[in-house]
């Protein structure tokens, strides 16, 4: 998987400078023609650079329609008529520097609306690029709005910072076990258990915060429908709760781990994400993955995007009143390359509880007491997260 990765970043790299190229053709900035046949959008990918950001749309044919437009003081919004396009395409856009929201639907059964929030002004758009298999737009942009107020700079969606809604995600499932422990118990039985009382612990002490559960009962869910979940319920944070394991049992290793996306960088990761990864061996269509794959590997060429710093905190609040909360030993943070992160353009972490391989750890994980302990300490992280998270945006409590 890691051979894959490597060799598909490189592909990636050409992908992203492609539309650089094409930054000198000079366009006009409204676009409208007449066209009949329904094309179908595959992929969104903002890129942004210095001065300007380009939107790549890959289609399967012609656009016969694109309208451009700035929104307010920093969104470019482009319009495309006779637009078809699954969810996973309109969620494909991840988390990028300077990017602060990617929004794209079909309203009037083929028109793609899509909004791009910057965290810059957006002083002119214009489309660089339209052939049959892509449409490209370059939006200028000017100077940085994000320390200005909520007032100026989120007159289009004031609650969108907030910790409005909290996607938690209770690991495997279903068909799906996850990993099997001492005495045999199962790690999706340990991940439902934490995160329904993770759920309860969160409705009590953040009233008027939405949580929403990608399964809430012993059944499957795709890894690549998780974050679809989140980012249809419009999360703002999303927690993915695992065990993990060693092939031997009983072994002395234990303690938690959380987990931020990146590319696998050591042995470890690459043992977690591919154990991890793994599961999609339960599920009907692998292939989907492949873009994924490209995905993370792009990601990880890149600098540090918003949504990954704020991943960084939340791993680091976690920690902390996991470490405070719990009698499981911290193994600290770590980055591997997820799919079940990857869906998700919020602020993300998944957290290995403990091992289900080892005798110490897993009385706490089985246990009504532990699980309750656990799930009281990842529900103070968030909290504290979220302390931290509207002071660093300036947006008020
Ligand atoms: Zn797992």
């Amino acid at each position: 998987m890691y051979y894959r990765i490597r060799r598909i970043r490189q592909a990636g790299v050409i992908l992203l400078t492609l539309p650089l190229l094409y930054s000198s053709i000079a366009a006009s900035t409204t676009e409208i023609e007449r066209g009949e046949k329904t094309v179908e959008l595959r992929d969104i990918t903002v890129t942004p650079s210095k001065a300007y950001a380009t939107i790549t749309f890959l289609l399967s044919g012609k656009a016969s329609t694109v309208v451009i437009e700035k929104k307010g003081t920093n969104i470019a919004q482009v319009r495309m008529k006779s637009l078809k396009a699954e969810a996973k395409a309109l969620n494909s856009a991840l988390p990028k520097p300077g990017v602060l929201s990617v929004k794209a639907h079909i309203e009037r059964t083929d028109v793609l609306v899509t909004d791009v929030r910057f965290s810059r002004e957006v002083t002119s758009m214009s489309v660089i690029r339209r052939d049959s298999a892509q449409v490209v737009v370059k939006v200028s942009l000017g100077k940085d709005i994000s320390g200005k107020s909520a007032e100026e700079s989120n007159q289009s969606g004031k609650t969108d910072w907030k910790l409005s809604t909290i996607v938690i995600d209770a690991g495997h499932g279903g068909k799906d076990p996850g990993a099997i422990g001492i005495g045999g118990v199962q790690e999706k039985t340990i991940t439902l258990a934490v995160a329904k009382k993770l759920r309860d612990e969160l409705k009590a002490k953040m009233p008027g915060v939405k949580i929403v559960m990608t399964r809430d009962g012993d059944h499957f869910v795709e890894l690549y429908k998780r974050g679809e979940i989140a980012n249809r319920q419009n999360g703002r944070l999303f927690i993915s709760i695992h065990c993990n394991s060693m092939p031997e049992k009983p072994h002395p290793a234990k303690g938690f781990e959380c987990w931020i996306l990146r590319p696998g960088k050591s042995d470890d990761a690459a043992r977690v994400a591919s154990r991890e990864n793994g599961v999609i061996q339960y599920e009907s269509n692998r292939k989907r993955y492949d873009t994924l794959d490209a995905e993370i590997a792009i990601l990880g060429g890149l600098a540090q995007s918003a949504s990954a710093r704020y991943s960084e905190q939340l791993a680091s609040e976690i920690r902390s009143s996991m470490q405070s909360k719990t009698p499981l030993k911290d193994r600290g943070i770590h980055q591997a390359g997820f799919y079940v992160l990857v869906g998700a353009s919020m602020p993300a972490v998944l957290v290995e509880l403990g091992y289900v391989s080892n005798e110490d750890d897993v009385k706490t994980l089985k246990s009504s007491a532990g699980q309750r302990k656990m799930a009281k300490a990842l529900a103070e992280g968030i909290r504290n997260f979220e302390k931290v998270y509207a002071e660093s945006l300036n947006v008020g409590k």
